[in-house]
């Protein structure tokens, strides 16, 4: 019997992307547009990455989501499973081009995806979550923000958010849950990681301390630069559910606040550098 993809924690979309990527390796030797530009903006990689990752998303999204569509189409029409797997491998293998003998792990895989897309949350693991992190005095996730605990199910209270995305194929399980604010929450939808937001328009004109630099520094830029060090301080490592707020930095104080140009620091190493 075919093993179940989630059995080692691991979302069933993230399987699906490191299957993906082994199909398409980053090819780091080759010269390409897109590593001159990295070298010209002294970026160490680091816009590269963005790119591959971003475009792997962008395969990954067009996948679960067009195989949901195809189920969707045959519920709909009231055809099974088998006409659902027969569309999919025809799909795959004709109107994309994946090589045929990838074509059965990869609908395996869309498969899970799709399962995990449609669970939701039982309330016993949310309750549970929740009473996890308020014992543990914990943050929120993302942001560092503190928590209101104590407001029941309103729109303000904690909510218990999937680290790796449910519409992309991530668990409803205790591995993949985690408490964030709201505000976070409800920003952070289905982007995967940073290279899911629109990096490349994180561009400032104002400075730390003019009067529109948190105007300018929006929830969605917050959400993409805390994203790119997995919501942790890029010094320390210390989580910003531990940590507490995040904070930004420049790397080279001579450039102005860009996405390449801002790091993430906890309050102590906020401070220590001044
Ligand atoms: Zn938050
Ligand atoms: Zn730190």
């Amino acid at each position: 019997m075919q093993k179940s993809v989630d059995e080692n924690n691991i979302n069933p979309g993230e399987q699906l992307r490191e299957f993906i990527k082994k199909l398409f390796p980053a090819d780091v030797k080759n010269d390409s547009f897109i590593l001159r530009i990295d070298y010209l903006l002294q970026a160490d990689g680091e816009l590269r990455d963005l790119v591959y990752n971003s475009t792997i998303n962008y395969v990954l999204r067009r996948l679960i989501v067009t195989a949901d569509y195809f189920k969707r189409k045959c519920e709909k029409e009231n055809k099974g499973n088998e006409k659902f797997r027969t569309d999919l491998r025809a799909f795959l293998k004709d109107d994309m081009r994946f090589p045929e003998k990838h074509i059965g792990r990869i609908i395996v895989l869309i498969s899970e995806c799709l399962d995990k897309r449609n669970a939701d949350v039982a309330d016993s693991t949310k309750h549970k979550i929740r009473k996890r992190a308020r014992n543990n005095n914990k943050a929120c996730y993302i942001c560092g923000g503190e928590l209101e605990f104590d407001i029941g199910d309103s729109y303000n209270s904690v909510q218990v958010e999937h680290k790796w995305p449910k519409a992309m194929g991530g668990s409803s399980d205790n591995f993949n849950l985690e408490v964030a604010c709201p505000k976070c929450n409800c920003k952070k939808s289905d982007h995967i990681d940073a290279s899911d937001f629109h990096y490349e328009k994180i561009c400032l004109v104002s400075d730390e301390n003019d009067q529109h630099f948190s105007t300018e520094m929006n929830r969605e830029y917050e959400l993409a630069l805390w994203a790119k060090r997995e919501f942790k301080c890029s010094i320390c490592e210390k989580s910003a559910a531990d940590a507490g707020k995040l904070k930004f930095g420049r790397k080279n104080p001579n450039d102005s606040w860009h996405f390449l140009n801002i790091e993430i620091y906890c309050e102590k190493h906020h401070e220590i550098r001044g």
